[in-house]
């Protein structure tokens, strides 16, 4: 407060060197120097919240990246839980309170084509290798 009386004494002074009245001139800067410093809030106010809206959805966006469709060990109910590779992945079930322990266990398996992409002659020739083969008894 006292910086605004005091920038709009240092501004009346200058408008009264230009001939305005010394009281006229503090009135106008006084009076512009909120409404320029309640604009410059409104506008900053908007942008933050903006940025915070971007901020918040790329992290929804990584939290869902990297979360795992679980269930309760206790009660069964489904959980949507973010999930670091290296980490202790507990959470507390929001049904029935239960900690639970996530427990990530890797597998392995080749990759495979669709059926409709294979050559139906090469199957249909494994097939009758495979009838061909003796049966071991
Ligand atoms: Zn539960």
């Amino acid at each position: 407060m006292g910086m605004t009386v005091g920038v709009s004494v240092a501004v009346a002074v200058v408008l009264w060197a230009f001939g305005m009245s010394l009281w006229k001139g503090f009135l106008l800067a006084f009076v512009s120097h909120f409404i320029v410093f309640g604009l410059i809030n409104y506008f900053t106010g908007i942008y933050m919240s903006y940025k915070m809206r971007t901020v918040e959805v790329e992290q929804l966006k990584l939290l869902n990246d990297q979360s795992v469709s679980v269930s309760c060990v206790t009660c069964g109910e489904p959980a949507l839980v973010p999930m670091l590779l290296g980490e202790d992945n507990v959470y507390t079930c929001d049904q029935c309170g239960a900690v639970n322990r996530i427990i990530i266990s890797a597998e392995t398996a080749l990759p495979t084509s669709p059926v409709s992409e294979l050559d139906p002659d090469k199957v249909l020739l494994n097939q009758i290798k495979k009838l061909e083969q003796p049966k071991e008894s």
